[in-house]
């Protein structure tokens, strides 16, 4: 069965309300709205086992599920836009090109989780992107789509943009509503996990822009559908976000389980300037580095995992024969230092520590010691922190001397670069 992209369509100006409504927007709003109850909405997203589209992977419908039935408090839905994760350029498309698919997911999730006033955090450096949702919310409201008695039908809903700072640590679900509630963007320790005790105190869902997206189609098309596209466990298409050495860099929407290999040549155009490929980061820079022997993987949650890595936020970091392995971990590790939250001393101090480690590495200055102290220091991370980004600090370190092992020795023992036979600091 051929795939046809529905959540990156070929429809230019699909960001007009008009163009969106002629290709069927917002007629799975008013299906949801007139047709279904909030609980057959959950349970068709449920059925379809849409998983959350962030990094986590987490079941969608089931975060929905819960919700305490009677807190007595209003319920929130954050719409998680704070795309920051390195590599990752997925919902910003989304929300430049298809605004409105956005929009309709979060009216709809908010109708499913009886949400009245949902937030969109988007990070701070996505203006032309922040500015487009506010014109679609505001097309949106004309047309009786969001408001007072949406479509006639009681439901209120208010929907608010909020422009982050610009902090990486932001899209980690917790420190996301510290900084809406005004707060620095500080984690906090789960439990008490949002759906019980979210933003204000209040329960609150946070989906992934991607997620929501999704909502749209799997309530026109239904779960079966859905779940007719990729793989058992790892349900419907998926964005892949492709940079680094290829040929044709961009964001591709292809079925769940599509080949790695598939995803590089044949769709991102091969490997730039013949070369070799030498490594691939598959799902943003928080997870483990995958051999150019391992593109045989499928990109699914399961498949990836079972192959050593993860597929994080699908977004994959193509190197090839000419990359440095340590200049890569080194640049790695010194966005994760510049990002902590300084909150927890192995993540303040382990990737700060890290990054000096690799750098006198890179500039020739290290021992072999140094490889020990980093594996070291990855042990002592990870698992000891309040959020995951400590963890995510480590897998590239630890990846890459497991697997390359070799460079660095040849930095340590050398004193220049294996890769570029030293030319970077000869
Ligand atoms: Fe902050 Fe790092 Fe601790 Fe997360 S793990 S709370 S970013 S110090």
């Amino acid at each position: 069965m051929s795939f046809k992209p529905f959540l990156l369509p070929s429809i230019p100006d699909n960001d007009k309300i008009d163009v969106y409504m002629k290709h069927g927007g917002y007629t799975a709003l008013a299906k949801a709205i007139k047709e279904m109850t909030p609980q057959q909405i959950t349970e068709e997203v449920i059925n379809s086992g849409l998983r959350g589209r962030g990094g986590a992977g987490f079941p969608a419908g089931r975060k929905w599920s819960f919700l305490p039935k009677d807190s007595g408090k209003p319920i929130y839905l954050c719409v998680n836009a704070d795309e920051s994760e390195p590599g990752t350029c997925k919902d910003r498309e989304l929300m430049l090109d298809h605004p409105h698919m956005v929009i309709e997911g979060s009216i709809i999730t908010s109708f499913a989780i009886n949400c009245h006033h949902a937030f969109i955090y988007i990070r701070g450096e996505f203006a032309e992107e922040a500015r487009q949702l506010e014109r679609a919310i505001a097309a949106a409201e004309d047309k009786g789509y969001v408001g007072k008695n949406i479509l006639g039908s009681g439901f209120d809903l208010k929907i608010s943009v909020y422009r982050g700072g610009g902090a990486y640590i932001c899209g980690e679900e917790t420190a996301l509503m510290t900084s809406l509630e005004g707060g620095k963007g500080y984690p906090r320790l789960k439990p008490p996990f949002p759906a019980i005790s979210g933003l204000y105190g209040c329960p609150t869902i946070i989906n992934n822009v991607e997620t929501l997206s999704n909502v749209p189609h799997i309530v026109n098309r239904g779960a079966d559908w859905f779940k007719s596209i990729g793989t058992e466990k790892s349900t419907g298409s998926k964005i892949f976000c492709v940079s680094g050495h290829v040929n044709k860099p961009g964001n591709y929407e292809l079925p769940m389980g599509t080949p790695l290999r598939e995803l590089l040549y044949e769709h991102a155009g091969g490997i730039k300037n013949d070369r070799n490929l030498k490594a691939v980061i598959p799902g943003g820079s928080s997870v483990p580095i995958l051999t150019a022997d391992k593109i045989d993987v499928k990109m699914d949650f399961e498949s990836l995992t079972e192959a050593g890595s993860m597929l994080g936020s699908a977004a994959v970091i193509v190197m090839d024969e000419s990359t440095c392995i340590v200049h890569a971990a080194m640049v790695i590790e010194r966005f994760y230092r510049h990002e902590s939250c300084g909150q927890c001393t192995p993540c303040r101090q382990g990737t700060t520590w890290m990054y000096r480690v690799l750098h006198r590495i890179e500039h020739g200055k290290g021992t072999m010691e140094d490889l020990e102290l980093l594996l070291d220091i990855c042990d002592n991370i990870e698992g000891n922190t309040i959020c995951p980004l400590g963890d995510a600090a480590v897998p590239a370190v630890r990846t890459s001397i497991k697997q390359f092992r070799d460079e660095y020795e040849y930095h340590i023992n050398e004193k220049k670069c294996l890769v570029t036979l030293g030319k970077r600091f000869e």
